[in-house]
Order: C-alpha cells, then structure tokens, then sequence
C-alpha cells in the first residue's frame, strides 16, 4: 500500500498543472498515476502530420513557465511535447510519476475518510483524489455498419499509423473537424487520392501563424514582459470572441464576414464553395483556424464528398447514394468520446455510490470540480470546464489553484473531509445550464453535448468569469464528511 496526500491520475497538462500547483505551496506528498510510458497527455497520444495547437503557444503555456523559444506562434505536436518534458524535468516531476499504470477503481472509505485507490499491481491509500484525465482521451470510432470489413489499413487520427506509407495512394479520411482540417493539408501534396468525407462543414477563420526566429527569441528571453504581451493580446482576442458564442450579434457578424471571407477568397468555384458553407449557427461546434485547408480541399487530387456514408465495405466506402468509393487507406477524423468523463474507473464515493451513476443523465460538478456525496474528490477539467475560445491551460490553472486554496484551508481548519454542499452544487448547475441554454453551443448537435442534449462539456462564459469565480475558497459551501 502507497500512501499520499494527494494521488493525481494523468501526467497530461491537467495533472502537471496540479503538481506545479501543489509544489507552490510546498506540497510534496503527491503521486501521479499515468497509464502510458511518457508524460504528455493527447500531445503524447496525437501524432497525426499536421498536428499541431489551434491557440497561440505564448498563450497555450503554463502562465509561470513561459517558453521564449517556441518555433512559431501556432506550434507543433513535438514541440509542445518538448515544452511538457521540459516543465516536468525542470521541476523534478517525474520522481513523483509511476508510469505503465491504470487506475481501475476508487473508493471512498466512510471510515477512514480516505481514499482507497486500485491499479491492478498496486494499492494506493490518500487524502485526496485528483482525477486528471481529461475530456479527449478516448478515441471515437463511428457507428457506420462493416466498420469491420474494410481490407486495407484503417486508424483513427489519435491513433496514427506511421508505418503505412500514403505516398500515391488514395486516401479517404472521414470527419472535418479540428485533426481532419490539420490532417488534409498536410497529407494531400503526398496521396495520390484524397476523398474527404464531411458531414457537416466547419466554420474556419484564418490561421495568423508565424515563425519565431532568432531575433524574437533573444527578445522573448531578454524581455519576458514582450512575450506576455502577446500572451495578454490573444487572452483578450479569446475573451472579446467568446462574445459571439454568447450571443452578441455585432461580434457574430464580424466573424462570419472573416469567416465568408476567407471561404470566397479561397475557394473560386461556386459549388464546391457551398458545399463548404456551414449551415447552423457560428460557435455551435468549434470554430477552426487554418489557412491552408480550403486550397487544400480545392486541389485537384481531392474530391470533397457531402453524401452520407451508407456502409464501409472491404474495397472503401459505400455512400447512400448507392456509389462505391474504392480506397487504399481509411483515417477516423471522427473526434473523441466526449460525455464519458471519468468512465474508465469506476470511482465510488460516501455510502459506496458510483459517480457514474450520479452522472447517469450528465457529468456535473460545482466549478466542474468538486460534486456532492464524494468528499475529497477534485477533478481537473471536469463537467463545463471546456472552452469554445481560448486557452484550456488557462482553465487548468484556475482549477490547480482553487484546488491548492481548498486544501490549504482544510489545512488550517483542521478539516480532514470535505464535500461540496448538495444546494451549492445544485445553485451553481442552475446558472450554468441556463447561461448554456442563451449560447451557441445550444443551437446544434456537437460533442459538447451528451444524449439527452445537456451541455457538460462547455463553461458558459469568458475565462475571466471563472478566474474569479475560482479565485477564493469559500468553506461554508462545504461540510465535513
Ligand atoms: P471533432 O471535432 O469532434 O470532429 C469529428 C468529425 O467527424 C466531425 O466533422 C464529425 O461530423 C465527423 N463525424 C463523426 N462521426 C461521423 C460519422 N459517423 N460520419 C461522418 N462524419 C462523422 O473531432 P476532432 O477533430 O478529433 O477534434 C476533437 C477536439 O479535439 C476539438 O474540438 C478540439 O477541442 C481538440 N483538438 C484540438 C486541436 C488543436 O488544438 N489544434 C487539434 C485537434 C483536436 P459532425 O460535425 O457532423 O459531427
């Protein structure tokens, strides 16, 4: 038996958030379970090509370890990686990381108050349970029939297969959401064939990308304060954007001009120009930043296909439309399981109750961390802690620090156990869901959403909102266990 204050699950930006938090304060007595063999999260797990950040790095970055040597504004998989191993290394975090290890289960114990955490190998006893497994972790495969039978390589874009060489081959790939437009542009100079299946086209606003050369460099390193500026500039574009998805028609409107913009600019020919207009509100799903992906689909060797997809056979794909579309490779651009938070251990709380089944109509939690009946259970990027706009970095910092807040006043008032006030939580899921309703996000069908159409996935409002709604600790809205 291992015991800690406080047992983290994933050393992805979530746990190393906590950790960083957790050394801060002068708390060592933490273990990160990670199930893989490396720190990094998703930036470990996606290496599809194009792989890279849609948020600018000065801003998609640790607030305290700021990176003067980014390449570029937008970076790469691999260099975001580096960025992760680096924070890790810099500040020891590995010898607090026991890798090749998946929770299964965790319990709270009414007696001990603690909890009793289990890996297959190993039995971990701790205060306090951080669950940091993010929301996109679990690939998703769609439901179409003879998913099965298709002959040649199939992966899904979180899963790449680097050894299946595309150089000539025709390529279909399904989806058109954020991996597939950075997948495209990439792989279409080197396919012979690309057939792009969408079923619903994204909004795309520029990608205002740049390299950061040796001259920036020397200046990102001799004056922080520049590279914070940038920093600030993209925080308050994110902030000044989310008043679109809530609703502000002015903003609305300028960005879908942006948005037609581009899309009449880039792409001459009428028909195809239509096909890649969206046709549900802007913000709905998430807007996406690339510059190169409609010349991309415009390109000769690519044919753009809006017909449902009927059946994948053992030669390619079948559309409904009866056409047999014979492929060499399939790529699942088709997203990740997205309303299953933390179902992949079976978590019980006071009185041995299943968090899932708490959860059966939808994820919830007070500030998307803390949920009644399960004391001393803190989540990192929980249920409407996700962004539209902005920095998830951001997010997981405000978290890290309301959860340090809350233990260090537990601390002070010799609370051992607590759990978030049953009213509290209810108060706060009220407003959360009645803001979502006024937003964007409620205007169509996305992953932000679970069956019965309750958004868990989103934070209705600018991260300045929940920076100060997590900015203090307030102990009265918790009772012992
Ligand atoms: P996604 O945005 O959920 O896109 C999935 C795509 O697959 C959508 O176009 C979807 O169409 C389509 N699809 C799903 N099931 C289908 C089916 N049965 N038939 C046909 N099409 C189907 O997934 P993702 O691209 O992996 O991105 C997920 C999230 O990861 C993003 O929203 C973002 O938060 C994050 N991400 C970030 C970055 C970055 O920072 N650069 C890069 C990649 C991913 P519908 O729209 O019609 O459902």
């Amino acid at each position: 038996m291992v015991e800690a204050k406080v047992l983290i699950v994933g050393a992805g930006l979530g746990g190393l958030a906590i950790a960083l938090e957790l050394r801060r304060a002068g708390i060592d007595d933490f273990v990160i379970l990670e199930k893989a063999a490396d720190v990094g999260g998703v930036w470990r797990e996606n290496t599809y090509p194009g792989a890279a950040v849609d948020v600018p790095s000065p801003y998609y970055s640790y607030a305290a370890e700021p990176n003067p040597e980014w390449p570029r504004r937008y970076s790469e998989q691999a260099d975001i990686l580096a960025y992760i191993h680096d924070v890790v290394d810099r500040h020891a975090l590995r010898r607090h990381i026991v890798f090749e290890t998946t929770v299964r289960s965790a319990a709270y114990d009414d007696a001990t108050g603690r909890w009793h955490v289990e890996t297959g190998d190993e039995k971990y006893d701790a205060q306090f349970f951080v669950p940091a497994t993010g929301q996109l972790s679990i690939p998703l495969l769609p439901k179409i029939p003879g998913l099965d039978s298709f002959a040649g390589p199939a992966f899904h874009s979180a899963q790449w297969d680097h050894s299946v060489d595309l150089a000539g081959k025709t390529v279909a790939v399904i989806g058109t959401g954020a991996s597939a437009i950075q997948i495209i542009p990439k792989i279409q100079p080197e396919v012979g064939q690309l057939l792009v299946l969408q079923r619903s086209a994204p909004y795309l606003l520029p990608r205002m990308d740049r390299e950061y050369g040796p001259r920036q460099h020397r200046v990102f390193r001799k004056y922080p304060v520049v590279q914070r500026g940038e920093r600030l500039f993209w925080w308050l574009f994110g902030e000044f954007w989310t008043f679109a998805v809530l609703g502000n028609p002015v903003v609305d409107r300028m960005f879908r001009a942006t948005a037609a913009g581009m899309r009449a600019l880039q792409i001459r020919d009428k028909t195809l120009r239509a096909k890649l207009t969206p046709d549900y509100p802007m913000g709905c799903k998430r807007v996406l930043f690339s510059s190169d992906y409609y010349p991309a689909v415009a390109a000769p060797n690519v044919r753009l296909e809006t017909t449902g997809i009927d059946a994948i056979t053992a030669t390619g794909i079948r559309t409904v439309d009866g056409a047999e579309h014979a492929v060499d490779v399939l790529v699942y651009g088709t997203g990740f399981a997205t309303q299953e938070f933390l179902d992949s251990i079976e978590i019980r709380g006071a009185g041995g109750e299943l968090l899932s089944q708490r959860w059966a109509d939808g994820a919830r939690a007070y500030l998307g961390i803390a949920v009644p009946g399960f004391p001393n259970l803190l989540i990192m990027y929980g249920p409407n802690t996700n962004l539209g706009t902005g920095s998830i970095i951001y997010m997981l910092e405000r978290q890290a620090r309301y959860i340090r807040g809350l233990i260090e006043e537990m601390g002070r008032r010799g609370m051992a156990t607590a759990t978030v006030r049953a009213d509290v939580e209810q108060g706060y899921d009220d407003d959360v869901q009645a803001r979502l309703g006024k937003t964007a996000w409620a205007s169509c069908v996305s992953w932000y959403q679970s069956k019965s159409g309750r958004i868990s996935s989103n934070w209705p409002r600018n991260v300045l909102a929940y920076s100060r709604r997590t900015a203090t600790v307030d102990l009265a809205e918790y009772e012992p266990a």
